[in-house]
């Protein structure tokens, strides 16, 4: 038997609550700890997400919140987890300004970071009508004036998707980027001009909504809706310092079945990990490895 805490959950986005209430369930004693910054807090409305079509993502984490008070054994912290390491058969967990504790079980739900484009006026419109994934935010854009923003075949096949929401689709580079000949050739087939000159800035309504698309040459382009596609990384390090294993992509790498990572006994789930980065699956992920971690605990302890 020993002193620490079950398992320290590090992130309180959709993987982590979807986890902590299997493990609350089990009445494991579970330390939820969250910096507070979803990947997703610049939306208006999750979509793709059954029985909560157009919920707001941050009335979706607080109702989690809430069905987690009903567990007496899940605490939940606001904090940033600053380090963990191995101690012994356990793990050491730091945060800022608390003392360390150990933990039987680590789970990483610590989510991703978009990296948005640099461009001037962004900001107010990300979220409304600048946006990454076209199956959470196209239908809403379905026959408007579409702009994609992104360098190269990456960008050209994201444009190339966009046709099926839209008839209008237009590609911004925003500056010569290479796009191979054939892929040029498929945008030409479809209609999909190529605009390669620097944009200068996005101009919006007060809320949010994109007007125009201002070139470094003083032209404006008339668009509804930019759909981008500049990447995203790790929110955390924290697995890098564990030593977990990341692909090619920069997912860390997880078991299928358990989720847990190369590293014994620290779990991933939800967007870390890089598989279909949804809602749904990161709640999905989050189930699957509080069922493992429980797993894995009933066995260390005689009862599996
Ligand atoms: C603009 C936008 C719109 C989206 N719209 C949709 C949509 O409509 N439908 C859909 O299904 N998906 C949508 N997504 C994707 C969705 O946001 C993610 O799939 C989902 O948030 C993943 O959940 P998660 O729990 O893995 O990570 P997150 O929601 O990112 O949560 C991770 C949490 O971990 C915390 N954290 C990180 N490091 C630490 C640390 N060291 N210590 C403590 N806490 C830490 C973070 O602060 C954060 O609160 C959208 C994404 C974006 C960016």
């Amino acid at each position: 038997m020993t002193d620490a805490v079950d398992v320290v959950i590090v992130g309180a986005g959709a993987a982590g609550l979807s986890a902590a209430i299997v493990l609350g369930r089990c009445r494991r004693r579970v330390a939820l700890i969250d910096a507070g910054n979803p990947r997703n807090r610049a939306s208006q409305a999750v979509h793709c997400l059954l029985g909560h079509e157009g919920r707001a993502p941050s009335q979706l984490l607080a109702m989690g919140r809430l069905e987690l008070e009903r567990y007496p054994t899940v605490t939940q912290r606001s904090n940033l987890v600053t380090a963990i390491a191995r101690s012994g058969n356990c793990f050491s967990v730091e945060c800022e300004n608390e003392v360390p504790f150990q933990v039987r079980k680590v789970l990483l739900t610590t989510g991703l970071t978009d990296d948005l484009p640099r461009v001037e006026g962004i900001d107010r419109l990300y979220g409304r009508s600048v946006h990454h994934c076209p199956y959470c935010d196209g239908f809403e854009h379905r026959d408007q004036a579409i702009a994609v923003y992104g360098e190269g075949d990456k960008g050209a096949g994201l444009a190339l998707m966009m046709k099926q929401w839209s008839s209008d689709v237009m590609l911004f580079t925003d500056g010569l980027s290479p796009i191979s000949s054939g892929m040029l050739a498929r945008l030409d087939h479809q209609r999909i001009g190529v605009c390669t000159e620097r944009i200068a800035r996005l101009e919006g309504t007060a809320d949010g909504m994109l007007k125009e698309i201002h070139l470094e040459s003083g032209k404006a382009v008339a668009r509804s809706a930019i759909f981008f596609t500049t990447g995203c990384h790790q929110s955390s390090n924290l697995s890098a310092t564990l030593g977990c294993i990341r692909d090619e992509k920069g997912g860390i790498v997880t078991d299928p079945v358990t989720e847990e990572s190369s590293v014994p006994g620290v779990y991933v789930a939800g967007d870390a990990s890089r598989d279909v980065l949804l809602v749904s699956i990161a709640i999905a992920e989050g189930a699957k490895a509080g069922v493992a971690i429980n797993q894995a605990l009933l066995k260390e302890d005689g009862l599996a």
